[in-house]
């Protein structure tokens, strides 16, 4: 039985597949007529045995369903991925979450690790870029979405945590984590931060924006 409710499976099919940057898949699946959803939501992959949570990158009206998929060593669902065809079937659930932007109340800071970055993708694509991006990734061979998250955000900041020197031509990028770009160099002040990516990232900001930013509001979503 098929439902469009958010409560049962819905069949989709892939229509492409292709490499963002090494190890990060973007997948393409057709979107069923009435499907709707909202930026920052996410659809979870109902596969044989397990299931798996993705955000959608694309904006509500686009044509596709479109994800970014960090492939994780040994693991399941970036396996099963990596085998399937152009035309297959997936089986799904949803959409999914209250990750979504709740207006602008305070200035914005949306803060990512690696693929975290997908719902502000999708905020991007739908005009809520108002915001300073922070995006926290080791080498800037992971980043992702660049031009579109440059020209959309009042703010682009790549963060490097591992740099090099060969990373001079970054535009912004700021050589250490997110957690230390926010103690060393956003203004004190009152913000809305959402946080998007793995536990550890989350709650490292959570603490910092405790004892730096506590009267700003916080809305996370965390990828593990
Ligand atoms: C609400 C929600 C939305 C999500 N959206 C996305 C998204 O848009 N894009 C995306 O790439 N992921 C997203 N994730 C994470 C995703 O669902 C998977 O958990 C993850 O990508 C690994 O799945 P897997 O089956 O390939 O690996 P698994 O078989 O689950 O994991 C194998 C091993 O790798 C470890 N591992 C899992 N993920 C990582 C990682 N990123 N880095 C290092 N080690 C890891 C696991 O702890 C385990 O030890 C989301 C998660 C949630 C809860």
């Amino acid at each position: 039985m098929e439902s469009l409710d958010g409560k049962g499976p819905i069949t989709m099919e892939l229509v492409a597949r292709r490499w963002l940057v090494p190890g990060i898949l973007e997948l393409r699946l057709g979107r069923p007529a009435d499907f709707t959803f909202l930026p920052g939501q996410f659809l979870r992959f109902v596969m044989d045995g397990y299931q798996r949570d993705y955000t959608m990158v694309s904006a509500p009206d686009a044509e596709t369903l479109d994800f970014c998929i960090a492939m994780v060593e040994d693991g399941r669902f970036s396996g099963d991925i990596l085998k399937a065809d152009i035309q297959d079937s997936v089986q799904l659930s949803g959409p999914h979450g209250y990750f979504i932007f709740q207006g602008p109340a305070n200035p914005a800071v949306f803060v990512a690790t690696g693929t975290g970055v997908a719902p502000f993708v999708a905020f991007c694509r739908c005009g809520m870029g108002a915001a300073l991006l922070l995006h926290g990734v080791a080498t800037p061979g992971r980043l992702i979405y660049q031009d579109l998250l440059q020209s959309a955000c009042r703010g682009y900041v790549p963060c490097i945590s591992q740099p090099s020197e060969n990373d001079d031509g970054l535009k912004n990028a700021f050589p250490g984590r997110v957690t230390h770009y926010l103690e060393q160099q956003l203004t004190p002040g009152t913000y809305d931060f959402y946080l998007c990516g793995r536990g550890a990232m989350i709650r490292d900001v959570t603490a910092l924006i405790d004892q730096q930013f506590s009267d700003s509001r916080l809305f996370i979503e965390t990828y593990d």
